[in-house]
Order: structure tokens, then C-alpha cells, then sequence
């Protein structure tokens, strides 16, 4: 089927750059470190099922997901490997995870033990796989109490159970002030001493902990998120570390050009009025396909020359390439760019990018 190919507005994902990023967090983590590649939301609107393989292919040892379907998704797929539920998944479809080997995140005793209770009601067969989220501060969800959670990890211990992970997540990883997260780094290891035996995998970074705080890791696995992807933290203006590569080109072609005489105006409420004769483009991309309307007035950029969205300072053909978001020779719009203009952060315009814009896949 060739439906969803037949236009020219494309996001180009390199996975030779995924490739490169992955290798670069690995390079400088202790030997025997871990990568768990975050794929949620499409990863971040890179496509799900190719940036699994390819990451999985570089090295990672499992993904992390938002939600329950994301990581059915990845095993219908024919991807095996170990996938983490980030988000707490209701328990009346925990046996669909168990019984697809998904790992889940658990961050109450009252979740466990009604778990425990519909498993041995229902004899279900297979040992749900579970990770304990602690919240050392991030507020949103996990335990946040030593006692309960060492009555959930004695829980753990029946044949309902696999006690795979632990793990806990920063909220304030890529501010400069350091006062929270060493707050957070204290918490948390004062739930990792309180186990005899740890569980497989222990993790507490994402991307900006792999970045920053490196020497602060007391775990054995980094969740790569963003950075994978090739950015820095969103808002954030510490340079990054680790000479990543932008992984994703959003990209279009000029489907129309004309020429405006002084005076005309152009596109909906007439909001440009031309004060000279100039060359205009229509580029076939917009809301959507995930393209902001506030970037209304924004740039794009054509043969590498930096330039306002539609008006060109000279005549271009019809098919003449535009980069949206990504590089274009040495110039470069990244999704921070973009965010900024519009008032958010760059994750949001990255998971934007929808399904009608057809994700092509090289290297
Ligand atoms: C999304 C997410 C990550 C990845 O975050 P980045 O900032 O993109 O690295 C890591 N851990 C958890 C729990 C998450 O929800």
C-alpha cells in the first residue's frame, strides 16, 4: 500500500544518529551499565516500532513506555525484549501485561495486594513482572513511605510476582541549583540501603542525570529519553554533554510559488500584506500535521539560507526542499527553537508531529 507516501512533507529519522547518541551516554557510564530506551508517545514522534529495533540493536537492554497498549505495540511487533509501563496501569488489565511478559511499574501496597488477590482468584498463570516507583520527590508517583515499600517488596516474593526493578525520577535533573536533586539522591538511597537483595535492574536517571550528574548515579541502568533523540533538555540553556546528533528532519517541498505585488495580501483574514514585489511559496505542511499555527511568522529554511516562513528572497522552483525542524547544511532549527516561539517545551512539538506525515527511516 503506497497511502501516506504520496506527498512531500516527510520527517526523516536517522538511526545511524540514534545509533551514535546511545553509544555516546554508553561511553562514559561505568562498565556493566544498562540503557533502557524511552519510546513513549511514538518515541517522541520518531515512530515506535523502528526506533525500538534500532535502539535495542545499538546496545539498549529494554524500552520504557507510557502505557500498557505502547508496549503490546512493541511485542506485536515481534520485539521481545524487556518494556517498562512507566505510568501505573489499571490492575483490572495487569495480566494482559503479565501475560505478555511487559514489565509494570507498581507504586502502592493497596495495587499490589488487590493484584495478588484477583491472581490467586483467577489462577492466573504467568508472574506479572513489576518495577517499585519511588518518589523521592518528583510528586507524582511511587512510594514515598521505607516501610511500605519494603511490605511491597516482601509481597514480591510470592509466585504471583517477579521483583525485576527499582526506580525513582528526578524533577529538577537539569536546573543548575542542585539543592533538590541532591535532596532526591539522599531519599532514594535511603530505599536502595533498605533492601537486603536488590532487584535486576535499579535506575534513577533520565537523559539529564546521564548528562549532568553522572557521578551521582548509584544505579545500574540510565533511561534514555530526549537525549537519545539527539536534544538537549528542554528550556535548558547548560550546554549538553555528550556531542549528540539530531535524529529527526522535519521536512516539506514547495508546492507553489507566485510572485506578490506591493499591496496584495496573502492567507486567511489577508494577516501579510506585501510592501514590495516579492516571491511567495506555499508549503503544503501545517496544523495538521503538527506544524504549530503560532509558528505563524515563523522560519523555515530553503537551500540553507535562513529565511521567513512563505516569503522568499528570490524565485525558487516548485519541489525546491524546506526544512522545518532539523538541519539544512550548516544551518540548523532545533525543536527548542521552535518550542521557544511558540511557548512551549521541546517534547511537545517533537510527540506533536502526527500520523500524516509519513516517518522515513535511513542509515
Ligand atoms: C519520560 C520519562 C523519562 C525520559 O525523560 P527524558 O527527560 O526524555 O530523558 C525517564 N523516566 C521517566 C519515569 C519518564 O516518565
Amino acid at each position: 500500500m503506497i497511502s501516506g507516501r504520496l506527498r512531500k512533507t516527510t520527517y526523516q529519522v536517522d538511526l545511524g544518529a540514534l545509533r551514535h547518541n546511545i553509544q555516546a551516554q554508553r561511553a562514559v557510564l561505568p562498565a556493566g551499565s544498562r540503557i533502557f530506551a524511552v519510546v513513549k508517545a511514538n518515541a517522541y514522534g520518531h515512530g515506535l516500532v523502528p526506533v525500538a529495533q534500532a535502539a535495542l540493536a545499538a546496545g539498549a537492554t529494554g524500552t520504557c513506555v507510557a502505557i500498557l497498549d505502547e508496549a503490546l505495540e512493541l511485542r506485536d511487533n515481534g520485539i521481545d525484549a524487556l518494556s517498562l509501563v512507566l505510568g501505573i496501569t489499571a490492575v483490572e488489565y495487569a495480566n494482559v501485561a503479565a501475560m505478555a511478559g511487559v514489565s509494570l511499574t507498581v507504586g502502592s501496597l493497596d495495587w499490589l495486594q488487590e493484584y495478588h488477590r484477583l491472581a490467586q482468584v483467577n489462577h492466573w498463570p504467568k508472574p506479572l513482572k513489576v518495577h517499585l516507583g519511588i518518589d523521592t520527590g518528583m510528586g507524582r508517583i511511587g512510594f514515598t513511605d521505607i516501610d511500605q515499600f519494603k511490605q511491597a517488596v516482601e509481597l514480591l516474593k510470592s509466585p504471583e510476582f517477579e521483583f525485576e526493578g527499582m526506580f525513582t525520577h528526578f524533577a529538577t535533573a537539569d536546573s543548575t541549583d542542585q539543592t533538590y536533586f541532591d535532596k532526591q539522591v539522599t531519599r532514594w538511597q535511603q530505599f536502595v540501603d533498605s533492601l537486603d537483595e536488590l532487584p535486576p535492574y535499579v535506575h534513577m536517571a533520565n537523559s539529564a542525570t546521564g548528562m549532568w550528574h553522572r557521578e551521582l548515579i548509584t544505579a545500574n541502568t540510565v533511561r534514555m529519553g530526549i537525549s537519545m533523540y539527539g536534544h538537549n533538555l528542554s528550556g535548558c540553556d547548560i550546554k549538553e554533554t555528550l556531542g549528540l546528533q539530531p535524529v529527526g528532519t522535519f521536512k516539506t517541498a514547495i508546492s507553489f510559488v507566485k510572485k506578490l505585488k506591493a499591496g496584495e495580501s496573502v492567507s486567511y483574514g489577508a494577516t501579510y500584506t506585501a510592501k514590495e514585489d516579492e516571491w511567495l511559496a506555499t508549503l503544503p505542511v501545517g496544523y495538521a500535521d503538527g506544524y504549530p499555527r503560532s509558528l505563524t511568522g515563523f522560519k523555515v529554511m530553503v537551500d540553507g539560507m535562513d529565511q521567513m516562513m512563505v516569503r522568499l528572497p528570490k524565485y525558487y522552483p516548485v519541489d525546491t526542499p524546506v526544512v522545518l525542524m532539523g538541519k539544512s547544511g550548516q544551518l540548523e532549527l532545533t525543536p527548542t527553537d521552535l518550542a521557544k516561539q511558540v511557548g512551549t517545551i521541546n517534547y511537545e512539538i517533537l510527540t506533536g508531529i502526527n500520523n500524516r506525515v509519513h516517518r522515513v527511516y535511513k542509515n
